[in-house]
């Protein structure tokens, strides 16, 4: 049986795309009568300090389309020695590298990704105490040039080189890979579907979980939501969130459609109508899951 998740940051109110992946999520669990978890993943203390209400927005705005969930929701920030602890037993090293040294040491970076070239790993202890006095440090896994192939709903298998990537921020804040994956594998989550930016995370995310001795979960990668430009859709980008189309008189009930249309699913007003009409299909093979949704802002949804 599934059991499913969806983890948003709470750094801003949900938009169109984050509520189109949520519902994607809970489906994929749900129509299978698995289970389905939420976990705010609040590391980023100064963002989320910035914005304190959001995440109990983000809560009512699912339970609003009728995306509900199982157990209580679990906060990373609560978490903290949970993530120190799961990170004890793994190889790790310091890395002093600032981004900008990061950026011009990857000569040959793989479309958005760049693998960390290993800078600090070949550090002597003399270097290392010398850095120390500069900068506080981040601390990397240390991956042997690991390969893992991690196995997606659309994409089949996905095979990925692991760079040693950072557990631990310069000021001692788990980072997002470790957080996740811990969580993942404490929460027994079976299936991962999120957004397909964070497909090229997923190999060293299943390598992490099986050093930590959990069992990889599969991935469901699905399209993003853009603007007319092909960028990722942002508040810029106009009335995106639940609350703002709200505010300007559109319904829940028509975002909601437009949701559905986006992955071209039958028209339903909230999440369970949905999954009565679609039960015994296989609607996940429906292409426009997949693929980015344009969510042009001028027009869609339309208003009352
Ligand atoms: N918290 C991440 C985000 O909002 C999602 C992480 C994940 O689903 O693995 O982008």
């Amino acid at each position: 049986m599934v059991v499913g998740r969806f983890a948003p940051s709470p750094t801003s109110d949900l938009h169109l795309g984050n509520l189109r992946t949520a519902l994607l999520a809970w489906l994929l669990a749900r129509h299978d009568t698995g289970t389905f978890v939420l976990r705010i993943e609040d590391l980023d203390q100064q963002r989320v300090t910035a914005a304190p209400q959001v995440a109990e927005h983000q809560l009512a705005d699912l339970a609003s389309l009728g995306i509900d969930w199982d157990g209580t929701v679990v906060r990373q920030s609560q978490r903290l020695d949970l993530y120190r602890e799961a990170a004890a037993g793994l190889e790790t090293y310091e890395c002093f590298c600032t981004r900008r040294e990061i950026a011009e040491a990857s000569q040959a970076p793989h479309g958005s990704y760049r693998p960390y070239p290993g800078t600090c790993a070949r550090l002597s202890e003399t270097e290392r105490a010398a850095r120390r006095r500069q900068r506080r440090a981040a601390i990397r896994v240390r991956a042997h040039g690991a390969i893992m192939t991690v196995h997606d709903l659309h994409a089949g298998p996905v095979r990925g080189e692991v760079d040693d990537f950072v557990l631990f921020r310069a000021d001692g804040t788990p980072a997002y890979n470790l957080a996740t994956v811990v969580d993942d594998g404490v929460q027994g989550i079976t299936q991962v579907c999120r957004g397909d930016d964070l497909l090229e995370s997923a190999p060293r995310q299943a390598w992490l979980a099986d050093e930590l001795g959990f069992a990889p979960p599969s991935y469901a990668h699905v399209g993003l939501a853009v603007n007319r430009t092909g960028a990722r859709l942002a508040k810029r980008d106009g009335a995106v969130t639940l609350r703002a189309l709200t505010s300007a008189g559109v319904t829940r009930q028509q975002a909601f459609h437009a949701i559905c249309a986006s992955a071209a699913l039958p028209e339903a007003d909230s999440a369970p109508e949905l999954l009565n009409a679609i039960r015994g299909h296989d609607w996940w093979t429906t292409e426009a899951i997949w693929r980015p949704w344009v969510v042009n802002t001028r027009t869609a949804p339309h208003r009352a």
